[in-house]
């Protein structure tokens, strides 16, 4: 299917790395594929905020967690790796040459500069070239597949280099487009066609879609193997049980998960320390990709720990 509407987007395809998709919320819906190379996702991303022309709120949250599967995740970090490398080899070529510049000659100093500028292109080179054997058919690119630009106040921006991926998402999120640009229409009938062509299952085989019971829900998500299909399944969880008191036990299942990793790290913390790392997280927590039902849930669980940590809170 991808093979489908990468042929079918021939005119959206130049401008596939510039199609931005822009929803009204904080919260968007993750499609259940790695948006790479399309495979289920078997691991997780995390996505960091990237600065833009655009003016972001300053509570924009400085991450977002995307499923992702294991093998691009390899050849996403081999490539970082060698971006970090060129990176220091040419602020050590900067620092060297400087000095010696200073102190021997500003020739000498120019050398040691260019040669060490030389030296970290080809180490980049080479190792974006292993990472490139990493890739699979079926990658839509070496390094990351996703920028995430953050929160407005009013808008979340992300753009996404696979087509399919872009459109899979917007469709996800169809209730929240912000606007429906021609390159993203294309993509949108594109890949509606292509599912026409050559139709392909639901994504929710991880998920048990119809399911209303909350001990089932409760059973299946503790199964799962990464923190980010948790929140997808407990948000579908969420949107299916109706009983107020039923909700309650999944955001409460939902908030332990999402909290016990951090208290866990907070130990052999001194309680100054711990109330400001709590308040931090808090902060995080409000601006996250969450259902709204766990963010209150998880809020409220932190300003129990923060409390009891004593003092008054940062900031006031
Ligand atoms: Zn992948
Ligand atoms: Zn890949």
């Amino acid at each position: 299917m991808a093979c489908a509407l990468l042929t079918l987007v021939r005119g959206a395809r130049r401008h596939m790395n510039t199609v931005v998709v822009e929803v009204c919320s904080r919260r968007f819906v993750l499609p259940l594929e790695c948006p790479c190379c399309g495979a289920p996702p078997d691991a997780e991303l995390i996505v960091p905020f990237r600065a833009s022309r655009r003016e972001m709120a300053e509570d924009t949250a400085r991450e977002a967690l995307f499923p992702y599967c294991r093998r691009c995740i390899e050849h996403v970090d081999h490539w970082d790796a060698g971006s970090m490398t060129a990176a220091a080899i040419t602020l050590l070529g900067i620092a060297a040459g400087a000095l010696l510049g200073w102190s021997v000659g500003l020739v000498a100093g120019m050398l040691v500069f260019v040669l060490l500028a030389i030296v970290g292109h080809l180490v980049r080179a080479q190792i974006h070239a292993r990472a490139a054997t990493q890739c699979g058919r079926s990658c839509v690119s070496t390094k990351r597949a996703v920028e995430y630009y953050g929160w407005s106040g009013s808008t979340t921006t992300l753009c996404f280099t696979s087509p399919s991926y872009t459109a899979r998402f917007a469709e996800h999120n169809s209730a929240d487009l912000v606007s429906v640009a021609p390159a993203l229409r294309r993509l949108l009938e594109a890949n509606v066609e292509a599912r026409r062509r050559v139709p392909t299952p639901a994504v929710a085989a991880v998920i048990p879609l119809s399911s209303s019971d909350p001990a089932a829900w409760i059973e299946h998500i503790e199964r799962l193997p990464t923190r980010v299909l948790r929140r997808v399944a407990a948000t579908r969880a969420l949107a299916l049980v109706t009983s107020q008191a039923e909700r309650e036990r999944i955001v409460a299942a939902a908030c332990r998960w999402e909290l016990a990793p951090f208290f866990e790290r907070l130990e052999h913390t001194s309680r100054r320390q711990r109330r400001a790392r709590i308040e931090r997280f808090a902060e995080q927590v409000s601006a996250d990709n969450l259902p709204p039902a766990l963010v209150g849930a998880m809020l409220a669980q932190l300003g129990v720990e923060a409390d009891a940590c004593g003092g008054a809170k940062q900031g006031t």
